[in-house]
C-alpha cells in the first residue's frame, strides 16, 4: 500500500454495478446458507430445557424478561441458599404467576425449606449453564482446550477477557495483568498446535492465530467523557504496553467498541497508539465501527483515511453496536437527541453502505463483518464475489454460543470464520450474559425470527430498504 493511493468510493456511486444482479445472488447465496442451518438450533436456544423455557418467557412475557433479567444480574453476588430463594420469589413471584398460576407457586417458597433449597439449586445451575454457552472458560489455561477444539474445527478465534466498568485502579490494573499474561499463555500455547497452521493460506487474519480483543474502558478506573484527555492519555500509554507484549508474542489485537460515551475515547487512544512510529508497522491493528451510529460511515471514512496516512492496512470488524436497548433508554431519559438510528432498517441499511466501503477499499483494509445476521452477510460475501475481492480479503465474524449453524454455514461456503470468545468470571460474565440474552429476545432479533418465530426466508433475506 502506498501513502498516496486514496479512499474508493464506489459504494456511493455504484452505477456501474448490477444492483438487481446483486441482489439476485444475496437471496439464492441466503438461501443455500438457510437450507444448511434448518436441520439445526443453535445450542444457546435449544439446548437445555431451562435454557430454552427461560428464553421462550422472555420472548413471551415482558414483565418475566426484566425480572429474569434482574435475578441474572444479582445471583452471582448472593453467597448463601437462602438468599436466592428469597431472591427468586421476590424478583419472579408474580411474574411468573401470569406465566401460570402453578409456576408462580413454584417459585415461591420459605428459604430453608427443601423446595426453597431445590429452587435455589435449580435457578443457579440453569443461569450458570446459560452463562457457560457464552464464555469458554474462566482463565487463559481452562480455555485452551476449547481453543484447541475451535482451531481444530476450522474456526479461528479472538479471544475477549470479560471485565465490566471498573471502579478502582487496583481493578483496571488487575485486568491489564489479565490481558498481558494471556497473552503470554496463547503465545506460548497456540502456536504449537497443529491446528494452528492458517485455515486460510495468505488471509492476513491467519498471519497469526492468536488474536484478541481489549475493552479499553475497563484498563482504567476513570475513563468516561467528562475526563476525555486524562482518559486518552492513560489509555495511550497502558494499550502500548499491551502491544508491546502483543509484538512480542505475535498476537493480533483488535479495540472493541462500547457505548457513544466512551468510543471518541477509544478512537482517540487507537490513533494514538498504532499511529505512532513504534507501531506503524505493526501489522492489522483492529478496530470496530458499530453501523446503528448515525455517523457510523463518515467514522468508517475517517479510519480508512488513517490507514492511508498511516502507511498500512488496519483491520476494521463492522457490527450493529450492542448497546441500543441502554443508549435509547438513557437518551429519551435525558430528552437528548439519539445518535443512533431508532428503526432497525436504517441500522441494517447502513451496514450493508459501509459493508461496500470497506471491501471497496482492501489495499486500506482487512473487513470484518460481525454479524448473526444471514442477509447482512450474504450481502457482504456477494458484494465481495462482484468487486472481485477474494475469501481472502475479509472475513466473518461470530460470537462463541450464539449460532454455531450459521458459523459453519459460512465456513462451509469457503469463508474464514472468526469466534469471539470471552473467558472470564462468573460475575463479570453477568452483564455479558444480560447482553446476549437481550439480543436474542429482542424483538428486532435476526436469531429470534429465525430459530423462534421461524419467520419465511424471503422476509429475511429481504434488501433493508424494502424492510
Ligand atoms: C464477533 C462480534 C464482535 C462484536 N463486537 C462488538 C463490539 O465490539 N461492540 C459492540 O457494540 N457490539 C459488538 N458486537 C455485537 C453486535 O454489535 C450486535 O449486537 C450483535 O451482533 C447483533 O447484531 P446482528 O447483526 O447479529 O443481528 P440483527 O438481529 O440483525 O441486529 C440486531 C442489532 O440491530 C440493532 N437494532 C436493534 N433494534 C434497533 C432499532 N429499533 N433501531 C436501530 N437499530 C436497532 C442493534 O444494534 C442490535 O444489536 C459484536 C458482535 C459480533 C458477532
Amino acid at each position: 500500500m502506498t501513502k498516496e493511493s486514496t479512499i474508493s468510493h464506489t459504494s456511493e456511486d455504484n452505477t456501474h454495478l448490477d444492483c438487481s444482479l446483486l441482489e439476485k445472488e444475496v437471496k439464492v447465496f441466503g438461501q443455500e446458507i438457510f437450507r444448511q442451518i434448518t436441520r439445526d438450533k443453535p445450542s444457546v436456544l435449544n439446548s437445555k430445557f431451562w435454557t430454552s423455557k427461560i428464553m421462550q418467557w422472555s420472548m413471551q412475557f415482558q414483565r418475566f424478561k426484566t425480572d429474569m433479567f434482574r435475578l441474572v444480574d444479582v445471583l452471582p453476588s448472593l453467597s448463601s441458599s437462602n438468599s436466592v430463594t428469597a431472591h427468586v420469589s421476590e424478583y419472579l413471584g408474580e411474574s411468573a404467576r401470569e406465566i401460570h398460576p402453578v409456576i408462580g407457586w413454584g417459585v415461591k417458597a420459605s428459604p430453608g425449606s427443601l423446595r426453597g433449597k431445590l429452587i435455589s439449586l435449580t435457578v443457579q445451575k440453569s443461569v450458570y449453564q446459560m452463562a457457560k454457552q457464552f464464555i469458554a472458560g474462566d482463565s487463559p489455561e481452562n480455555a485452551l482446550r476449547e481453543l484447541k477444539r475451535l482451531r481444530g474445527s476450522q474456526l479461528a478465534f479472538t479471544v475477549d477477557l470479560l471485565g465490566e466498568y471498573c471502579v478502582s485502579e487496583q481493578e483496571a490494573l488487575d485486568y491489564f495483568e489479565r490481558y498481558r499474561k494471556a497473552m503470554e499463555v496463547f503465545g506460548e500455547h497456540v502456536p504449537t498446535w497443529d491446528s494452528s497452521k492458517p485455515i486460510l493460506e495468505d488471509h492476513p487474519g491467519e498471519r497469526t492465530p492468536v488474536c484478541v480483543s481489549v475493552k479499553l474502558s475497563a484498563l482504567y478506573s476513570q475513563c468516561y467523557a467528562l475526563n476525555y484527555r486524562k482518559s486518552v492519555d492513560i489509555l495511550t500509554e497502558r494499550l502500548s504496553e499491551l502491544v508491546r507484549v502483543a509484538k512480542q508474542k505475535n498476537v493480533q489485537v483488535y479495540c472493541d467498541a462500547e457505548d457513544t460515551s466512551h468510543n471518541p475515547i477509544i478512537y482517540a487512544v487507537f490513533r494514538n497508539v498504532f499511529g505512532s512510529p513504534e507501531f506503524q508497522d505493526y501489522p492489522y491493528p483492529g478496530i470496530v465501527i458499530q453501523a446503528y451510529a448515525r455517523d457510523s460511515f463518515a467514522l468508517a471514512e475517517d479510519m480508512l483515511e488513517f490507514a492511508r496516512k498511516r502507511g498500512a492496512p488496519i483491520a476494521v470488524r463492522l457490527v450493529k453496536g450492542a448497546y441500543w436497548d441502554s443508549e435509547t433508554v438513557s437518551c429519551s431519559q435525558k430528552s437528548w437527541e439519539n445518535p443512533l438510528f431508532t428503526k432497525k432498517s436504517d441500522s441494517d441499511r447502513n451496514f450493508e453502505r459501509i459493508t461496500e466501503l470497506l471491501l471497496d477499499n482492501t489495499e486500506l483494509c482487512l473487513p470484518a463483518f460481525g454479524s448473526h445476521n444471514i442477509r447482512s452477510l450474504s450481502h457482504a460475501c456477494m458484494y465481495a464475489k462482484h468487486k472481485g475481492v477474494t475469501t481472502k480479503q475479509y472475513e466473518l465474524q461470530m460470537l462463541y454460543g450464539m449460532a454455531e449453524p450459521i458459523a459453519r454455514a459460512f465456513q462451509h461456503s469457503g469463508q474464514l470464520v472468526r469466534l469471539y470468545v470471552p473467558l472470564g468470571e462468573l460475575i463479570p460474565g453477568m452483564g455479558y450474559l444480560v447482553r446476549r440474552l437481550l439480543e436474542n429476545t429482542s424483538n428486532e432479533s435476526f436469531l429470534r425470527h429465525t430459530f423462534f418465530d421461524e419467520h419465511a426466508i424471503d422476509t429475511l433475506l429481504r434488501a433493508p430498504q424494502d424492510s
